[in-house]
């Protein structure tokens, strides 16, 4: 997937400022846990600086995660800032402004949310996760199960008294 955009007017009218809105999609990913991504939309403003052109803006996305404790999937929505320089010459593989005065942000745009995902994930900050035993989900249900029984030492006792 990609999102070209041309940058040719603005290299050949510096310092003017050229708006962008780019609807793009992402694949799932593995990263600390299955992530899929929804709605993501970039918007901001480019322009050129001598023979680099500058990008700034915001991608706005809702990102599907799997619940650290629970493992259900919810979902939440980010907004993640960026401002990166491209150029005809750059080292780095993702900022390079084609000969044809394109640039493809989509790489840009895939890093910037990648970097800032959460690596916490909880559908909500209290949630009660499974139990360790019988796989409840004690957000909904309650079990018997008592936590750390087998490291105790009388719950060999406790089974003689009955
Ligand atoms: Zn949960
Ligand atoms: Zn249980």
């Amino acid at each position: 997937m990609s999102c070209i955009i041309s940058v040719k007017d603005s290299l050949y009218n510096e310092g003017d400022r050229y708006d962008f809105e780019a609807d793009v999609s992402f694949e799932p990913v593995s990263y600390m846990g299955a992530v899929s991504f929804k709605n993501a939309k970039a918007t901001g403003f480019y322009f050129a600086d001598g023979k680099n052109v500058r990008f700034s803006g915001k991608i706005d996305v809702d990102c599907v995660f799997e619940c650290d404790r629970c493992l259900k999937e919810f979902e939440k929505s980010f907004t993640f800032s960026f401002s990166e320089m491209f150029s005809h010459s750059s080292e780095e593989e993702n900022l390079v402004i084609s000969r044809n005065d394109t640039v493809d942000i989509q790489p840009l745009l895939f890093d910037t949310v990648l970097s800032a995902l959460p690596i916490e994930r909880l559908c909500t900050e209290d949630c009660k996760g499974l139990c360790q035993h019988c796989g409840i989900d004690k957000n909904f249900s309650s079990c018997s199960c008592t936590d750390g029984d087998e490291d105790n030492p009388f719950a060999v006792l406790r089974g003689l008294v009955d």
